[in-house]
Parts: structure tokens; sequence; C-alpha cells
């Protein structure tokens, strides 16, 4: 390494120390090593009433740190210790407390930077970091009101899988043309966020046959997404629908077909079209109801705010993301999972959760797609002193 590259190496190690802190030199002098972690998972086993044998589901087993497994004292089966949790066939434990540890102190730094401080991959790091998210969001979402994918637009700048080819990320949201004009400012780009440099999403399919297929479906979905955003903004007929739109009329009627039987729109009395999740939205507790104005006028109020704060943590430390994952990232509202402040990681809800759940496989991360709309928690999580 060369002495400049060097520089820049400490520069960027010195820059995430300083915001991890503290927290970061407590974790280090409680969990310096593999070792440590791994009796640290038993304990929280052990604490979370978890240890028992897989096989004859009995209590008495013993802990052999060294091939970190436990053995039944009644049917002697091995089991290893991440079995039955979230982190299972993890060879590395330590980057899991870490990232736990972390997220628990109300500390979010990005992926990248929590690779460059543990010293792994980053694509590690980031699946990592949504897998915790996965569970963060299974968690019962305490003062959580719904949020809609397309009040978060001003963060979308990374391209994914759903992304089409030489679209730019924003695209993915299924935009209300009048939305789009407004956030494109009159064609000039002025509040279009950084186009990324990565390179569009190309096709391996070369035949014409292929191609046009793939441009129906694409068109197909794109039908379905107009509708979906179109209908985050009331009811609508049939005919509004179709005047809303420059689609023919069949490939409306097909559309909301599909959107029916998919269960996310509903056919309601009037010959009129409204969201599944709108619905429940509306009917969700502290939502807008008659004569109850002013609360709902603050809560949408607190919502806005929580949507900007969101927005602003996104762009400074995460440097954007893609509309696919906008759900789990929504995960970062309510951490830390704990109430008060961790002395030691055994007593962690985050970590406690993570040992009752499946591990998220990598193909489940994948195709992923945030829904239109998801729980969003308005109220930050105390600070712990
Ligand atoms: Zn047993």
């Amino acid at each position: 390494m060369t002495k400049r590259s060097l520089d820049g190496h400490e520069k960027k190690l010195q820059k995430i120390l300083d915001k991890v802190g503290v927290v970061w030199e407590e974790f280090c002098s409680i969990y310096p090593d593999e070792g440590a972690c791994w009796f640290a998972l038993f304990d929280a086993l052990s604490a979370n009433n978890a240890l028992f044998c897989r096989s004859c589901n009995s209590r008495a087993v013993q802990f052999s740190p060294l091939s970190r497994s436990t053995r039944c004292e009644s049917c002697y089966r091995i089991t290893w210790l991440t079995a039955g949790t979230v982190f299972h066939g993890a060879r590395k434990l330590r980057p899991w407390m870490a990232a736990i540890w972390l997220f628990e102190h109300d500390i979010k730094i990005s992926s990248s930077g929590f690779s460059f401080l543990l010293q792994i991959a980053q694509s590690s790091a980031l699946n990592m970091y949504k897998s915790l998210f996965f569970v963060v969001n299974s968690e019962g979402k305490q003062n959580a009101t719904e949020a809609s994918s397309s009040q978060f637009l001003q963060i979308f700048n990374k391209r994914s899988l759903e992304t089409l080819s030489w679209q730019h990320p924003v695209t993915e949201e299924g935009l209300p043309d009048k939305n789009f004009q407004e956030f494109n400012g009159n064609g000039s780009g002025a509040h279009c966020p950084h186009l990324d440099s990565s390179p569009p999403k190309t096709s391996s399919e070369s035949t014409t046959s292929a191609s046009e297929q793939a441009s129906t479906e694409c068109r197909e979905s794109s039908v379905e997404k107009r509708i979906l955003a179109l209908l985050t903004g009331g009811e609508k007929t049939f005919d509004e629908i179709c005047l809303h739109n420059d689609f023919e009329t069949a490939e409306v009627n097909r559309a909301l077909t599909f959107l029916e039987l998919e269960s996310k729109i509903v056919s309601l009395v009037g010959g009129k079209y409204g969201l599944v999740s709108a619905e429940s939205f509306l009917r969700s507790p502290g939502h807008r109801e008659v004569g109850n104005e002013e609360s709902a006028n603050s809560l949408s109020m607190d919502l806005e705010q929580a949507v900007e704060s969101f927005c602003r943590l996104i762009k400074q430390e995460f440097h954007g993301i893609s509309r696919k994952t906008i759900a789990l990232y929504a995960a970062l509202r309510q951490l830390p999972l704990s109430y008060e402040k961790l002395e030691k990681i055994t007593s962690s809800r985050l970590l406690g959760a993570c040992l009752f759940r499946e591990p998220i496989g990598r193909e489940q991360i994948r195709v992923y797609v945030s829904p239109q709309f998801f729980p969003f928690v308005t109220e930050a999580s105390p600070a712990h002193t």
C-alpha cells in the first residue's frame, strides 16, 4: 500500500471511529474476540430460556466452547449453538454482535462503514444489516403509523433488480404524472437526486421474442404500478383510472383483475376501486376520524417530521437507498429495541429476538420488494442515559 492510500485508509477509519466513539471502545473491551462473543451467545441463550437439546428437548446440556456446540446429557446429541437462530451457519459471530451492540446504542453507521470497521466484506455487512432489519420489523411496532413509499422519493437513488433499463431508480415508485413533474422540477432536474454511475440493468436474453415478452411484462407491471399510485390519492372509478393514464381500456381491465387477485386492491360500492392497505390504514387507530381533525393534523405533522429526519439520516450516512428496500430500512426508526442502556449484550432485546428466528437467506433478501404502505415509527426512541 502506498503512503497516500495508507493516509486515506487511516482517515476513513478515524472518521468511522469518531462516529462509533466510546460505544465501540466498550464493545471491544467486553468482546475483544470471537471466543468472548460465543460465550455471550451461550449466555444469551441461557438467559432467554432457549438452551435445550434440539433432539429430545432436554434442558440438561453442556456447553463446549471449543466446538461452539452443546452436548445433551440425556441423548448425547451435539447441537450447534447457532441452530434455530438467525446466526445459523455463521462462522464469525463478532460482526453480528457488533452490529447489534451499535444498533442498541443508537449508532447507525452505513454498512460500508461497518464493513470497514469490522474488516469484513461489504456484501456480508449489507446482508447482516438487512437480516437484522427483518428481525426488527417482525418485532412489535409500538407507536407505528403507516407511511407510503411515495413519501421517500428524495432518498431513492440506488439501482435495484426492480429498476428498468435507462430509468432513474426513483421511477420504481409508480409515480402519478403530477408528482413526477414536481419531482423533476419542470425537467430541469433541480430536485433530482444524484444519478449513480452503475450501468443500467440489461437483459441477458438476446432473442427478439424474449425481449418483446419482457417489454410486454414491463408495460403490464407499469400499468399496475400506475394504478396503485393513482389509488394512493383515493378511490377511483374505472373511467377515472382510464382518464389519468394513456393505457388502453383492455390493459387497465387486465391490471385491475390482477391487482384484485393479488389482494392489493378491492372493488367498492359505486364501481370504485381502492387500495387494500389504504383501507386498513384508514381504519387504524389514531388515524383521522370524524370530529378528530386536530389530532389527525398533528399526527400527519409528526409523520412528516419523522420522514424528514429519517431521510436526513439516510442521505448523510447511507447516501441513499433503493425504493425496493425502504420498508426494510424503516427498521432504523425502531432502534434501539432495548429500553435501557446495555451493560452486557446478553440483555439486548434485539439479540433476544434473533434467537427465535430462522436465518434470513440471501435469496429472501434479494427478492424482497417493499410494499406501497408499511409501518413507520414517528416517535424517535428515547435516548439512553
Ligand atoms: Zn437430547
